[in-house]
């Protein structure tokens, strides 16, 4: 058993009861401007929570705290250089208000858009709340995406306002973001300016819409007072990873959303006052807008915030910042723990990592091994691992160990059992739910306050991809199962299964298999149609470091995962590569994979991370279609 010893039956017990009423008692925790008038209105598929009840994001993220502890540190910024800041709740504060007002100069309204597309320094975090206390809706682009996807999102956006920065420091280079941007939206009549914050002091052009962050801000006044917004106001706008397909606007209200962060922060990482926290995500993802952001802020937590990549200059980069900062939680990635898995052992233990006392992971499924590694490696066997399971549709975590609690036993690679008031459900293709131990669809069967509202300008759309497979379910697309216990097994996309010979495998079940061996860093595997089986299983492999690929080598890793998942298993094709195709926000693409195996038109890779993977990826696939024509 693991946990910090909390044992809040009492929390579980009210939600099972009534999951509204519920939900109205944690709301109660924040601080609103007027109560609301009812909990939650339902009008098939659209949901609204706490109707008519007034308040404000950026007042409890900021004043609340400010009221009590003004001098508390909010966050610990490092460059990528090494150079610091510390911002305290105070400063924060004063911060917003100057950049709200700012944005109020230039003629920014209640509702308009603001895209924000910016490096991860401070004046990012600053941005969001600036809008969010006047009630313009922020969409922040990831600072990686290139001119096109930025200007696809501006456009489906209609921004009046973008703010940037000169430049942005990423793996030693010098990202150039206020050319983007310059590329992207010159000809947008609608964009009526650019406010461009100096932060790498690169040489810049300077057009007639472009103002400089520090002329309107450094004059602007110091208070600005919060909107008093609808609970139902739009918070954001926040396109998704783009995994699977397009990515999708999906538009976040206010109360809801905030009241999901606030519990599901205090139940998941058990946060003290005393903790540092430190979440590696990018604010330009989910995680970051509602586990940088809102749900940290609110509870007053002091941060550590990292502008650059996490093994620059070494792969010490990480474990050292834990070391001096004396990190409490870590939140990371499967993706960012195989990278630091790949490069040994030595890195993390040469620094001192015994500050740490909770760990947790999101994005995707993490695979028994790596959480092993984690567990061992990185927190010495005394840290629980949160797994944490949820979508930028859902707002907040969704499935997880809730320390803050319950004492719960874990296992490695599940994320155990879905949160005090949110109920989870395995369906089949009718949407009949299915007996434990049986692979099926994710559905969520209540409501939940972090729902996202809509798409962005998009009912329709909103309807079919959520709300059209199944009645009254959320559809979430996952592949799941759970066990005889009640724990969630996440096997992937549901696009991705795999039929083979009348079973059905999740991609994940058989990508953690190759990764428990010795010599995997990373796995991908999708399917080509076969006459006999169905599909035939084809898996891409990344080496860890100093593992050179043989035949031999080959023939172990197919025994290994034969003897692992079973002979159904068995892939008739494998390839060693170098890399394999990313999102941006680090997931694989296993979507583009298929389409290349079945040659198919590719569809969106704006949000690829690399497109030397899919080279790569194309190379090997050339041969591959050279090996199925000479079947
Ligand atoms: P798109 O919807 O555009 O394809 P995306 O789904 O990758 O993009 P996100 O909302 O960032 O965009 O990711 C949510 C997805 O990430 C989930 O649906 C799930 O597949 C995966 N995921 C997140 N956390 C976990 C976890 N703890 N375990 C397993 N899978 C996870
Ligand atoms: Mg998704």
């Amino acid at each position: 058993m693991i946990g910090l010893g909390n044992n809040d039956a009492l929390t579980r017990k009210r939600a099972n009861q009534d999951y509204i009423k519920f939900w109205e008692e944690e709301a109660h925790k924040l601080y609103w401007f007027e109560k609301w008038t009812k909990t939650l209105e339902w009008n098939p598929p659209f949901a609204k929570w706490f109707v008519n009840g007034k308040i404000n994001a950026s007042y409890n993220a900021l004043d609340v705290t400010v009221q009590k502890s003004p001098q508390k540190a909010a966050i610990l910024w490092e460059g990528e250089n090494g150079g610091t800041r510390t911002l305290t709740y105070d400063e924060l504060l004063n911060y917003v208000c100057k950049v709200a007002n700012s944005l109020k100069s230039l003629g920014v309204k209640k509702g308009d858009r603001v895209t924000i597309y910016m490096p991860m320094i401070p004046e990012l975090v600053v941005s969001l709340l600036a809008c969010a206390r006047i009630g313009a809706v922020h969409t922040v682009i990831f600072s990686g995406f290139s001119s096109q996807s930025v200007r696809d999102r501006v456009y489906d956006s209609k921004s009046k306002i973008i703010i940037t920065a000169d430049g942005g420091f990423r793996r030693g280079a010098i990202v150039e973001l206020k050319r983007v941007i310059d590329e992207a939206v010159s000809d947008f009549d609608f964009v009526e300016n650019v406010v461009v914050y100096v932060h790498a002091k690169i040489p810049i052009t300077l057009g007639k819409k472009d103002r400089i962050w520090n002329d309107l801000v450094n004059n602007a006044s110091e208070y600005c007072e919060p909107e008093k917004l609808d609970s139902t106001h739009p918070l954001y706008i926040l396109y998704t990873s783009g995994t699977t397909g397009k990515p999708k606007g999906v538009l976040h209200g206010t109360g809801g959303y905030l009241v999901h962060l606030y519990s599901t922060f205090k139940w998941i990482f058990d946060i003290k006052g005393s903790d540092i926290y430190f979440c590696t995500a990018d604010i330009g993802w989910v995680t970051g807008h509602s586990y940088i952001v809102y749900g940290p802020l609110m509870h007053g937590v002091t941060q550590v915030m990292y502008e650059g990549a996490l093994v620059f200059p070494t792969p010490l980069r990480i474990w050292d910042l834990i070391e001096r900062y004396k990190v409490t939680i870590l939140y990371t990635t499967p993706t960012a723990l195989r990278m630091f898995m790949k490069y040994g052992d030595e890195s993390p233990n040469s620094k001192n990592l015994s500050s740490l006392r909770l760990l947790g992971t999101v994005g995707e499924p993490i695979n028994p091994k790596v959480w092993e590694w984690y567990f061992k490696v990185i927190g010495k066997m005394n840290c629980p691992i949160v797994d944490t399971w949820w979508q930028t549709e859902t707002g907040g975590i969704m499935i997880s160990p809730v320390p803050g609690l319950e004492t719960i036993s874990l296992k490695p690679g599940s994320a155990t059992r879905p949160l005090p008031g949110i109920n989870i459900g395995i369906v089949d293709e009718h949407g009949n739910d299915l007996p434990p131990e049986t692979k099926g669809y994710l559905v969520v069967k209540n409501l939940w306050p972090g729902m996202l509202i809509s798409l962005w300008a998009d009912d329709e759309k909103y309807k079919t991809v959520y709300w059209s497979k199944y009645k009254g379910m959320y559809y979430s697309g996952d592949f799941a199962i759970k066990d005889k216990d009640g724990y969630f097994w996440m096997l992937g996309r549901a696009d991705d299964v795999l039929k083979v010979a009348g079973h059905r495998l999740g991609t994940a079940e058989i990508e953690s298999g190759f990764v428990s061996h010795k010599s995997v860093a990373e796995a991908a595997v999708c399917g080509i149609p076969h006459e006999v089986k169905g599909e035939s299983i084809i898996v891409f492999l990344v080496l860890k470091e100093g593992v050179t690929s043989s035949k031999q080598l080959e023939d172990e890793l197919i025994q290994h995962i034969r003897n692992l998942v079973g002979p159904i298993a068995t892939p008739d094709q494998l390839y060693i590569v170098s890399k394999l195709p990313k999102t941006r926000s680090g997931k694989i693409m296993r979507r583009l994979l298929k389409a290349v195996a079945n040659n198919e038109n590719i569809g969106d890779v704006s949000t690829l991370e690399d497109e030397a993977a899919v080279d790569e990826v194309n190379t090997a696939f050339n041969d591959l279609r050279k090996t199925i024509h000479r079947n």
